[in-house]
């Protein structure tokens, strides 16, 4: 390398981008058709410099993409979430019961049980509650819930009968009077032997309302 060489190492990159004088630019081709170093190292120069510039826009354009990709990707599970927390939210509310407040809807003046012909049916005034939101169900002496099927008469001594609600209903409570009351058989009296009474629980409370007993009606 020549002393010349040292000042069109400077000129190079000048030279490459065209922006130098027409003296410099005369100065550094007439070196670099002499100079295989400098001549290379131009060369070098210009594909860097188109390299790089398309790197970054490539490397620009991906980075807007894959940022734009985690933006949608992100809206997308906090409203998959979303969703999924509204249906988890109702699913709970549509299987979830509660017991209907007695003092509220009258339990105590409104269910009834009666006999008829040694068989005992469950009756419910019209305007006790809204039935159509309110299902009875059995319990055992001790309160625990069974429906009606799975009820097993010979291993209780009592029927508790519960009014359930659905939470759900809370929020589509409509204050109506009821046009109706109905009756459901219960149980055989001397059939099932073994029922004492009939009460009517209120597992808010732990109390027991006694709607019938064998003792007091036989
Ligand atoms: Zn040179």
């Amino acid at each position: 390398m020549s002393k010349n060489c040292d000042i069109i190492k400077d000129l190079l990159p000048l030279y490459a981008d065209e922006v130098c004088s027409d003296e410099s630019r005369k100065l550094v081709a007439e070196h670099i058709a002499k100079c295989s170093d400098c001549r290379n190292m131009l060369e070098k120069m210009g594909k860097n410099i188109t390299v790089d510039v398309d790197n970054d826009i490539n490397v620009m354009k991906r980075i807007k993409k894959r940022i734009r990709i985690e933006k949608l990707v992100a809206v997308a599970v906090s409203a998959i979430t979303v969703v999924g927390l509204a249906l988890g939210v109702l699913t709970y509310l549509i299987n979830t019961t509660e017991s209907v407040d007695v003092e509220k809807y009258n339990i105590q003046d409104n269910v009834y049980v009666v006999e008829h012909e040694g068989e005992l049916w469950l009756g419910v005034r019209e305007g006790a509650a809204n039935y159509d939101a309110v299902k009875p169900t059995l319990s055992d002496s001790d309160g625990g819930h069974f429906g009606y099927g799975s009820f097993n008469s010979e291993k209780k001594d009592g029927i508790g009968i519960t009014f359930l609600r659905r939470k759900i209903d809370k929020f589509a409570v409509v204050e109506m009077p009821m046009s109706f009351g109905y009756e459901k058989k219960l149980a055989d009296v001397y059939e099932d032997e073994k029922i004492q009474k009939i009460f009517y629980y209120d597992d808010v409370n732990d109390k027991e309302y006694i709607l019938w007993e064998r003792d007091k009606n036989d």
